[in-house]
């Protein structure tokens, strides 16, 4: 009986990510991160696509051979279509873990019927079962928003009553999808594996936003595998993010061997996969606005925000505009090691607002006289920096 409350991490930083513009991960670097991933507990490491070329094979055999000699607990898989050539170059790489993607979207309906993908997935599964000892089977049905539901339905039937396969991944592959519909149809497709020994994975895309929320969503659902990404990163603007899935999951009570508490590693982990993106690209996935790890999350603006303990750390940095109040301006003050009394406060907050007001429109038509360009800096300076002697100034 498969324990729903236990959830297995499937990372597919190095797999999907090599989906993600450009971004072509090295031997040497897939190493490292399998050292990221061990070291943070991840169950399974998606890590390449061998039908695709010669090296990604020669990629996953160093990784599996790395596993080995380091007696390392992570798994590692590799994804690849169901037709057994495909599969056979899989299981001369050494792995055990087999993840296959099929599709039975309408579209693709017309042109095979679902007796032949069946047939297919069958070929596929006996012939990983009678050669590999040990072995694991993920099937993905991609897009599980463009597939009809009796077809969707029939499909899950056969993989999970008749193949008995280990995971059946249910993929909201176009990113289409809101939360409440996703939840709504992996509950649906849980129901049946219900007392079967296969569990249901999700996978999800970004394109709407929702990639996290829906990830958990499909959790609440029934599912009970998540393939997720560092920093989310994939094909388009990517899936569900690793940390982030997996810190809404411990939150909620689930068993996961991720050492989510371990933000330091996390840290270095995603600053790692950001620099490598960023070096091959030109394109940062961390940056000042990333939920959790980006600098924005420790700012405070609102005066609302300097009375009470809202956002997620305990970091105090506060920022000033005509939002703030006396609170946050007292905190700012002190911060800055600004001396006032606390009489003047209330004229300070004054002045502090009365210049935040006018410093849009104002200096903008003081210094584009002056200089455009030093006008910009100069309002970036104000209103993100704040320069402790600007504020100084005018409240003096
Ligand atoms: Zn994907």
């Amino acid at each position: 009986m498969i324990d729903n409350r236990s959830v297995i991490i499937i990372d597919q930083t190095i797999r999907e990510g090599m989906q993600y513009r450009g971004l072509v991960f090295s031997a040497d670097e897939r190493m490292k991160i399998l050292d990221f991933q061990e070291a943070l507990g991840v169950d399974i490491s998606q890590s390449a696509y061998p039908p695709a070329h010669e090296s990604e094979s020669s990629k996953v055999k160093k990784l599996c051979f790395k596993r080995e000699s380091c007696k390392y607990n992570i798994h590692i898989a590799a994804l690849s279509r169901a037709p057994v050539d495909d599969v056979k170059q899989m299981a001369e790489c050494g792995l055990t873990d087999f993840h296959l993607h099929t599709t039975a979207t309408s579209e693709l309906l017309k042109k095979q019927s679902i007796n032949d993908i069946f047939t297919s997935l069958k070929q596929a599964v006996q012939f990983i079962r009678s050669n590999v000892t040990g072995s694991s089977i993920e099937v993905s049905l991609l897009d599980i928003g463009k597939t009809d539901l009796d077809i969707l339905e029939k499909c899950a039937k056969y993989l999970i009553n008749r193949l008995s396969i280990d995971i059946l991944s249910l993929p909201d592959t176009s990113g289409i999808m809101s939360p409440d519909q996703f939840f709504k149809r992996v509950k649906y497709i849980s129901e049946i594996a219900k007392g079967e020994k296969t569990r249901i994975g999700v996978h999800c895309h970004n394109d709407m936003g929702m990639a996290t929320a829906n990830t958990i969503m499909g959790v609440m659902a029934g599912a009970s595998v998540i393939g997720v990404s560092a920093l989310g990163i994939g094909e388009r603007n990517g899936i569900g993010d690793l940390y982030i899935s997996a810190k809404c999951l411990k939150d909620k009570g689930y068993n996961l061997n991720l050492k989510i508490d371990d933000i330091d590693l996390f840290r270095e982990y995603y600053k790692y996969i950001d620099k490598i993106c960023y070096e091959k690209t030109g394109f940062r996935l961390l940056n000042y606005n990333t939920p959790f790890f980006g600098e924005a999350m420790l700012t405070h603006v609102a005066g609302t925000h300097a009375t009470g303990n809202f956002g997620l750390f305990s970091k105090e940095e506060y920022f000033l505009n005509l939002l703030c109040g006396k609170n946050l301006v007292r905190k700012y003050l002190k911060k800055n090691k600004i001396e006032y009394k606390e009489d003047d406060l209330k004229r300070i907050v004054t002045k502090i607002k009365a210049m935040f007001a006018l410093s849009v429109e104002f200096l903008k038509s003081l210094f584009f006289s002056i200089s455009y360009q030093y006008s910009k800096i100069l309002l970036k300076v104000i209103h993100i920096n704040c320069s402790k002697d600007l504020i100084i100034f005018f409240h003096t």
